[in-house]
């Protein structure tokens, strides 16, 4: 049954990030992107962070978010500091493209994220996780009144705004232990049920 269901979400997956290769909805992204990126991690994740956008010399070159760069590396560090593997979670952007044309913070425009968002809708749908964690506030505010209300939503800053202002770091470490605890509370909620349907079925 798992692997029907690994299987199931690989296929959709596969057909997804097809579609996402061609992708040239934004002007401006296509002419200065490497490559169209997607998600990486465990497809059956119940977890999934959701970034802004690829960084510069980090997805954008690798097409794995939260690789490579400071941020990446500093998030990568983050992770395992609070329990979750890199490749057991999943992990995703809400822009495909990394808008490197010289423009301030790597922001997308409004136009560039309105294109984009419903690649991200249809990845969440894929992976189906029931936690979602915003990384930065580009992604919490435009997911804002889009998700399922089934799924629990949590966000933590971005990792490059406190390798700005390592003086909040105390601060991002509770963001982070919040959503640990809520997590491995989740997952032993999870294991209970799943303990007890086996012995129903016995
Ligand atoms: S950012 Fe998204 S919508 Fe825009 S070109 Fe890339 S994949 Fe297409």
């Amino acid at each position: 049954m798992k692997d029907l269901e690994q299987e199931t979400n690989q296929k959709d997956l596969t057909f997804f990030v097809n579609g996402l290769k061609t992708c040239e909805k934004c002007d401006r992204l296509v002419r200065c992107r490497k490559q169209v990126t997607s998600g990486y991690g465990n497809l059956k994740s119940k977890i999934m962070f959701i970034g802004q956008c690829p960084g510069i010399s980090g997805c954008n070159i690798t097409g794995i978010p939260f690789t490579k760069d400071r941020s990446g590396k500093y998030f990568q560090q983050l992770l395992k500091k609070f329990g979750f593997h890199f490749d057991e979670v999943y992990t995703t952007n809400i822009v495909k493209c990394c808008p490197n044309d010289g423009r301030k913070n790597l922001n997308p425009t409004d136009e560039e994220i309105n294109n984009c968002i419903n690649y991200l809708l249809k990845e969440i749908k894929i992976i189906n996780p029931k936690m979602i964690i915003t990384v930065g506030s580009v992604a919490r505010n435009n997911l804002i009144g889009k998700l399922d209300n089934t799924i629990l939503n949590y966000h933590v800053w971005h990792p490059a705004y406190i390798l700005r202002q390592k003086n909040r770091e105390e601060e991002y470490f509770d963001q982070w232990r919040r959503v640990q605890r809520i997590f491995y509370k989740l997952k032993s909620d999870d294991d209970k049920k799943k303990m007890s349907l086996t012995r129903f079925m016995k």
